[in-house]
């Protein structure tokens, strides 16, 4: 049995045509930025950390001058992961794993809080995000922490629960977690492929996906799975979860 918590990071706010290319100029999109808990009888494991409290304060010092320009950025006082976590009763170093869907800033913000735990990233996007020409704020990731990096699928806790999937497209390294939550029922995050849109095959690449290609085959295995029994994707915090 594995108990799932979503937990609010704040939200943003940017120009929606980076998302969707042919809505008319002016128009704005928000989005929460979530993270997940997920207490499985082997660990506690996190998914994503969501933005720095750094970036909140001042996105242009800390993404530079194009990037925090783009974003408005929200977070209640006791939003945030670490605050989040503190609500349950849960301290940061009692959490066991981090999985980072990806390395952008607004879901390995707080990484450096758990500087105890495996922390869980494709190594296609170690590469990437590391890369000379890379547009990734180091800040987030780049750090002496205890990463493990994964080499496509893996099954966290090797009972078939908690399945870490490459799901590249919006980057090159991207993934989900699947998550088998017993009573028949199976629950998968999926990040940045729900805001990028639900079409199944996307005609253009959106927002900044760096390969239409993996992004329009990450979408059908993942349409795939839902499709299976009993899967539920997961678009924000609350969905299904409290059901
Ligand atoms: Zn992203």
């Amino acid at each position: 049995m594995v108990r799932i918590y979503a937990l609010s990071c704040g939200a943003m706010e940017f120009d929606r045509r980076a998302f969707f290319p042919d809505d008319p100029a002016g128009a704005r999109l928000g989005i929460p930025v979530p993270a997940f808990l997920l207490v499985h009888p082997k660990g506690r494991v996190l998914f994503d950390t969501g933005i720095h409290c750094d970036t909140l304060r001042d996105p242009v010092a800390r993404l530079g001058e194009r990037t925090g320009r783009f974003f408005q950025m929200y977070c209640g006082a006791t939003e945030g992961v670490v605050n989040q976590l503190g609500l349950l009763g849960i301290r940061a170093d009692a959490v066991t794993h981090v999985v980072n869907s990806h390395l952008h800033f607004d879901h390995c913000g707080c990484n450096a809080s758990f500087p105890q735990t495996t922390i869980l990233v494709q190594r296609e996007e170690m590469l990437a995000a590391g890369a000379a020409a890379s547009q990734y704020s180091g800040r987030d990731w780049d750090q002496p922490l205890n990463y493990e990096l994964v080499d496509g699928e893996r099954d966290l806790f090797g009972d078939g629960t908690l399945l870490l999937i490459p799901t590249p497209g919006h980057t090159q390294g991207h993934q989900s977690l699947c998550v088998n939550a017993g009573r028949g029922r199976r629950l998968e995050r999926r990040r940045d492929e729900a805001l990028a849109g639900h079409a199944a095959r996307p005609a253009r690449a959106q927002g900044n996906d760096t390969d239409l290609r993996s992004r329009r085959r990450s979408v059908g295995v993942i349409a795939r799975c839902s499709r299976s029994a009993r899967v539920t994707i997961l678009r924000r915090p609350g969905d299904e979860v409290n059901r």
